[in-house]
């Protein structure tokens, strides 16, 4: 493959932003795709809330008209998967061309839907106590048990939670000004104007977590991406976007700075854009890049050039070496 500035923007061709029904999209469009996925992810985490009533939610969101979303689904041949993190419940979807927009919609209509059965909440109730007692007799890590106790609530907690609780936590949080639609794939959606430059202005704050220690990263986007690139580049890390930060699995070693005037420079450049193009072959990790990183057109060019202007660079790497020392 050949990497040059022509590839990234091309890469910007196939980003779009958009509206579909009213709720902010950002999509990849990559025709190779035989199927779409979609994730469309509610500003509603495990830990904005009390503990278990979002985890909680994301069941209930499974129920349309006592018909479970699972069969509509199902017979639409799409699959359907949710989980709930700290700041953000995300519902993916995977289905075929045809079957997209009805898929979503179905989804839509079921998740700005603010009335419960008291059967169905009883019925569900049930379900998230059996699926806390399981995760206590499976996870022996002390860590990621206490994790997911914050995430999906302790049995005392979801016992007492009520449903008039969950549907005034659903009014307030399922709307359409608080969820964003992912789309990767060979889709054909009927998206409305443009709306570039809603979401992506500002400067993001992003925690990384390494074994041993916390700092945080800032910066506009691309920046970020470079940064957190420049530490696999020097650390050999292997991270992983959580919730809304970066959790390393290693910890924290010396950074060292690149010389600009030897290979380092050339084979830091190379691997980012290699890294880059290969994040969006998978449809997966595309989808998490173009949410973690709040992706809008344009963004792939404005990463090349920044790559390629070592002074740029430079400036922007020693930055990154005083925020994390
Ligand atoms: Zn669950």
């Amino acid at each position: 493959m050949n990497i040059n500035r022509l590839l990234f923007q091309k890469m910007d061709e196939n980003t779009t932003n958009s509206t579909y029904n009213g709720i902010i999209t950002t999509s990849y469009h990559n025709s190779h795709s035989f199927i779409n996925n979609i994730s469309v992810v509610v500003n509603i985490g495990g830990l904005q809330s009390t503990p278990g009533a979002a985890h909680f939610l994301e069941h209930m969101k499974f129920w349309y008209n006592n018909t479970n979303l699972y069969d509509t689904m199902n017979k639409l041949q799409t699959v359907l998967n949710a989980t709930t993190s700290e700041f953000t419940t995300d519902f993916s979807l995977c289905c075929t061309k045809n079957q997209i927009t009805i898929s979503i919609n179905h989804l839509l209509k079921s998740l700005y839907n603010h009335t419960f059965s008291i059967d169905i909440f009883e019925k569900e109730k049930k379900v998230i106590i059996n699926e806390i007692k399981g995760y206590d007799l499976l996870i022996s890590d002390k860590e990621q048990l206490n994790f997911i106790r914050k995430i999906i609530g302790r049995i005392p907690e979801v016992k007492s939670l009520t449903i008039e609780e969950l549907s005034k936590l659903s009014i307030k949080n399922y709307q359409k000004n608080n969820t964003h639609i992912y789309i990767y794939g060979d889709m054909s959606i009927d998206n409305e104007e443009s709306t570039s430059n809603n979401y992506n202005n500002g400067v993001l704050h992003i925690p990384i977590k390494f074994i041993d220690k916390e700092c945080t990263i800032s910066g506009k986007n691309i920046e970020i991406i470079i940064k957190v690139l420049y530490l696999t580049f020097c650390g050999d890390f292997n991270f992983t976007y959580h919730g809304r930060y970066i959790k390393t699995n290693q910890a924290y070693r010396k950074l060292s700075k690149i010389h600009f005037d030897n290979d380092d420079y050339l084979i830091f450049k190379n691997n980012s854009f290699k890294r880059v193009v290969d994040l969006l072959e998978d449809p997966n990790s595309a989808l998490r890049f173009l949410e973690f990183f709040k992706i809008q057109k344009g963004d792939f060019s404005r990463f090349y050039d920044c790559m390629s202007n070592s002074l740029k660079l430079e400036t922007l790497l020693d930055n990154l070496i005083t925020e994390v020392n």
